[in-house]
């Protein structure tokens, strides 16, 4: 249940939110999120419903499984499932490119739409795909996604630039003067330290989360965190559960390691004939997503504890939401986006000011916009 006070607060503000990849349901499952869709955690009903008025949808074309000669046309699919949806709910939702239009859309009770890509591997190379990319509307890059592409390292891929090569500092300045925020989110450290010390603009981590309470590799620590500070920036607090809480994250991998050890068993003591071993993968699969399902979730107030560990690191001015929503797993409590006006009951709780709740709903996302993204 939410206050009356916290309700007022919530939806008279700005709520931006850094990265959803809900475009995955219109590009990838011809689900329209324009209506009400049980399985997306975030459609305009739902938008609305939590009063989440600013949304920066995420283009991906995955490096996983994506041939790379496919990567622009795949980045280019999910533009169109964004455009088509700005084109079928004209009353509902309406493309942003600044904050300026932010402040526009608002003003006719719309809801603002704002485009982004993830993963630098999306522009092959090519800074002429990166400024028609600018020029359909993207208005943030994470330089890499997990893997390192032709010109940086990504956190989970091989070290190869040793952070950006010459050609990567050339875009991140060719992403300042277009107007396209530099988004560190999914990078690895040396990426991140050269990205800061080339950029002439504030960076963005549009959905990363604390290192000092989860270790997750994809969070930021308080040095990165203060560096974003004193570059202007701000961080979009991921609520991926394993982004969010150690012990779940460290449950979460030492069941998938002790299911590829049964699996890989399994497939050893398997003697043709003999028995089925697709059955037997299938039987130990299900044992260890049971297994697996009795670890219990973190809590949506823990998304809080985040937030708070960075405003005490940085201050309230660097700290903002980016949900990751239909993107990662989500705590028991935040579901959808409907639950967002929780975060901001909590805040009041935990005696933030209204002032600076509105800050790290919205505020210092649209300082940066208004920094950013200009030419
Ligand atoms: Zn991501």
């Amino acid at each position: 249940m939410i206050s009356e006070k916290a309700s007022d607060l919530h939806f008279s503000s700005v709520v931006v939110d850094t990265h959803s990849d809900s475009l995955v349901w219109p590009t990838r499952h011809s689900v329209d999120i324009g209506v009400r869709q049980q399985q997306a955690q975030l459609d305009l009903p739902k938008m609305n419903e939590g009063g989440q008025n600013v949304q920066f949808f995420a283009c991906f074309a995955s490096p996983s499984w994506i041939p790379k000669k496919k990567v622009v046309q795949v980045t280019l699919d999910y533009m169109d499932s964004f455009h088509t949806l700005m084109a079928n709910y004209p009353g509902h939702i309406e493309q942003a490119s600044t904050a300026d239009d932010v402040r526009r859309i608002r003003d006719f009770g719309k809801l603002a739409a704002i485009l982004c890509v993830e993963g630098g591997h999306s522009i092959d190379g090519d800074l002429s795909i990166l400024r028609m990319y600018h020029h359909l509307g993207a208005r943030y890059m994470t330089l890499t996604w997990n893997n390192t592409n032709g010109w940086a390292d990504g956190v989970l891929g091989e070290p190869t630039h040793l952070g950006l090569s010459n050609f990567g500092k050339e875009v991140v300045l060719e992403m300042n003067r277009i107007g396209m925020l530099v988004d560190i989110s999914h990078v690895a450290p040396s990426t991140f330290w050269d990205a800061i010390n080339t950029t002439r603009k504030p960076v963005i981590a549009s959905h990363s989360s604390a290192k000092a309470i989860c270790a997750s590799p994809r969070n930021l620590d308080d040095e990165q965190i203060r560096a974003v500070r004193d570059n202007g920036g701000v961080i979009g607090v991921n609520y991926e559960v394993t982004f969010v809480n150690e012990a779940y994250r460290l449950a979460k991998d030492s069941v998938a390691v002790e299911k590829q050890e049964s699996l890989k068993k399994a497939r050893k003591d398997f003697k043709s004939g003999s028995e089925d071993l697709l059955n037997v993968e299938t039987e130990i699969e299900k044992k260890f997503e049971e297994k697996f399902a009795e670890v219990s979730k973190p809590k949506w107030e823990e998304i809080v504890d985040h937030i708070d560990h960075m405003v005490t690191v940085a201050g309230v001015e660097h700290v903002g939401l980016g949900s990751d929503f239909d993107g990662a797993t989500m705590p028991e409590g935040m579901e959808d986006c409907t639950k967002v006006p929780l975060i901001t009951q909590e805040l009041l709780k935990r005696g933030y000011t209204d002032g600076d709740v509105r800050k790290i709903l919205g505020e210092n996302f649209m300082r940066v916009m208004d920094a950013g993204m200009g030419i």
